[in-house]
């Protein structure tokens, strides 16, 4: 392998600037290599344009048949793989083991998915033969984030080659390596020229390649980008959007729990991956009083006890640092404006080049920004009643997780109901999500297209045809013929 850019089938150097990936944790170089300009995201787009109806034709089981080789070739490279994903994130290789286990389990079920919602059927009725199939849409091109750089491109790449189509991929700028070792597992499965690009680059580079005449955008990443991207196709309605976005999540603690369970799944729902996951508790919904009180403290000391460190470092940690120091005071100096606004810490936010610590701030009664703070930032909010809990849960731009921690069902019930969310939780994480669920969000977190399970959807077209053997509508059937 010689060059950044994997283009037709071949790997070569990019013409753009170069692009460096650091360690997080020690500011070590990871991978150096040059992005792609313009021209070469043009190669790239026109050889998935051509690689894509030799590729659409093939019978489905040839597609299922590639990608179940992709799917050895990740498990032949899969400590390697998590390895190098916790050199360039920072997260824990507990954490990177399980993304590579998950973008291997991604195979059957996208397979799963792919028959059962973007299958063939047929019934015959009075007009025809009725027989709905589903056509991929072209060349997708899809914008990977860094927080789970293979997991989740992986979440639109499969099911976007099971249905047809053909993929340039242009990573986050924070994590080359992750996706050359994706496309290295591509490479090895011998997918024909063409099915599958890298461009890798920063925005610069994925500008370039929105510029082009890609037929669909898939894209995990932020609110603000996503906005961004659905001004750019505002004219372009035949440009398919899959938009994955943030959130400000909330969780609510309600009723008799018992406060150290509960704050074992706030923990989990606000601080793993350092906070740096969309689904992430961002805020915490309780009593006022005693009740929340005793939930505040438990919390706190909870989080006081994980681990923070290097991935490869002496003992295993819960969490590493943040993926960039520039990430870690954009994240400081969001929580000192929450201060300044009035927040009380319960829990400091502490920085030192990227790493952080858990961090709880009070806000109750006061006027915060609706945002997204990717870290492990929790604010502390409580409610007179569970009604207004729920108010207060609902009261954002986004829609993506939510949570409820309550031993009482009917409360449960209640908050299904009401709840403004894709992903909603009952005593369990917020982070709690399954690849064969549909994963999406409302509002401000996306565009109403869901992935995981739901990914199918977007990655083909429906097509539906009335079909007889041979004409069969007789002039006699026409009204108002005349003799
Ligand atoms: P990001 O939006 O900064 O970048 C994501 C990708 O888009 C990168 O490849 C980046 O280069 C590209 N990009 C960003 N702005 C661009 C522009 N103006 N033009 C062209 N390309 C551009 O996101 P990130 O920081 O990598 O990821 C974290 C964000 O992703 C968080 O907001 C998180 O909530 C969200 N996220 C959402 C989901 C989900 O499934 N809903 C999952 C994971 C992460």
């Amino acid at each position: 392998m010689t060059g950044s850019l994997f283009i037709d089938g071949v790997w070569r150097a990019g013409a753009g600037a170069s692009l460096v990936s650091t360690n997080p944790a020690t500011g070590a170089v990871v991978w150096e290599g040059a992005s792609a300009d313009a021209a070469d995201v043009a190669q790239a787009v026109a050889a998935a344009r051509r690689a894509f109806q030799p590729w659409a034709d093939l019978p489905p089981e040839e597609r299922v048949a590639a990608l179940r080789r992709y799917r050895s070739a990740l498990e032949a490279r899969a400590e390697p793989m998590a390895q190098d994903f916790a050199r360039e994130t920072g997260k824990p290789l507990w954490e990177t083991r399980t993304e590579i286990a998950s973008m291997m389990a991604k195979i059957e079920v996208s397979i799963a998915a792919q028959a059962e919602r973007a299958g063939e059927r047929a019934a015959a009725t009075a007009f025809g033969q009725a027989v709905l199939r589903h056509r991929p849409h072209g060349v997708m091109a899809v914008l990977g984030p860094f927080n789970f750089p293979g997991h989740l491109p992986n979440g639109h790449i499969t099911p976007a080659l099971l249905a047809g189509d053909t993929v340039v991929f242009k990573p986050s700028e924070e994590t080359p390596l992750a996706a050359q070792w994706m496309i290295q597992a591509f490479e090895a499965a011998g997918f024909p020229p063409g099915v599958v690009n890298l461009v890798q680059g920063g925005r610069e580079t994925g500008a370039a390649l929105l510029d082009q005449p890609i037929d669909g955008l898939l894209f995990t990443g932020s609110a603000e980008a996503g906005a961004l991207f659905r001004r750019k196709f505002v004219d372009r309605p035949e440009v398919i959007l899959a938009l994955e976005l943030g959130g400000d999540n909330p969780l609510i603690v309600w009723g008799e729990v018992e406060a150290e369970a509960a704050a074992a799944v706030i923990v989990q729902s606000a601080f793993i991956t350092t906070g740096q996951r969309c689904s992430c508790a961002r805020r915490l919904i309780l009593p006022e009083g005693a009740v929340g009180d005793r939930i505040v403290e438990a919390t706190a000391a909870l989080a006081q006890r994980l681990r923070i460190g290097a991935w490869d470092g002496p003992d295993e940690p819960f969490m590493g640092p943040l993926i960039s120091a520039r990430a870690a005071a954009g994240a400081s100096a969001r929580v000192e404006a929450l201060i300044a606004r009035g927040g009380r810490q319960v829990l400091a936010f502490k920085v030192e080049d990227a790493f952080v610590t858990p961090a709880m701030i009070e806000t109750t009664g006061i006027e915060t920004p609706d945002q997204e703070i990717f870290a492990p930032v929790l604010q502390v909010r409580r409610a007179a009643d569970f009604d207004a809990a729920i108010g207060l849960a609902n009261a954002t731009r986004f829609g993506l997780s939510a949570g409820l921690i309550a031993e009482d069902e009917a409360l449960w019930r209640r908050f299904v109901q009401r709840s403004r969310a894709g992903v909603v939780n009952w005593n369990r994480p917020t982070t709690g999500a399954a690849s064969n669920m549909p994963f999406g969000g409302l509002g401000a977190s996306g565009n109403h297209r869901p992935s995981a399970y739901y990914a199918a959807d977007y990655c083909a077209y429906p097509v539906a045809s009335f079909e007889a053997l041979r004409p069969t509508f007789a002039p006699g059937d026409i009204k108002g013929l005349n003799p």
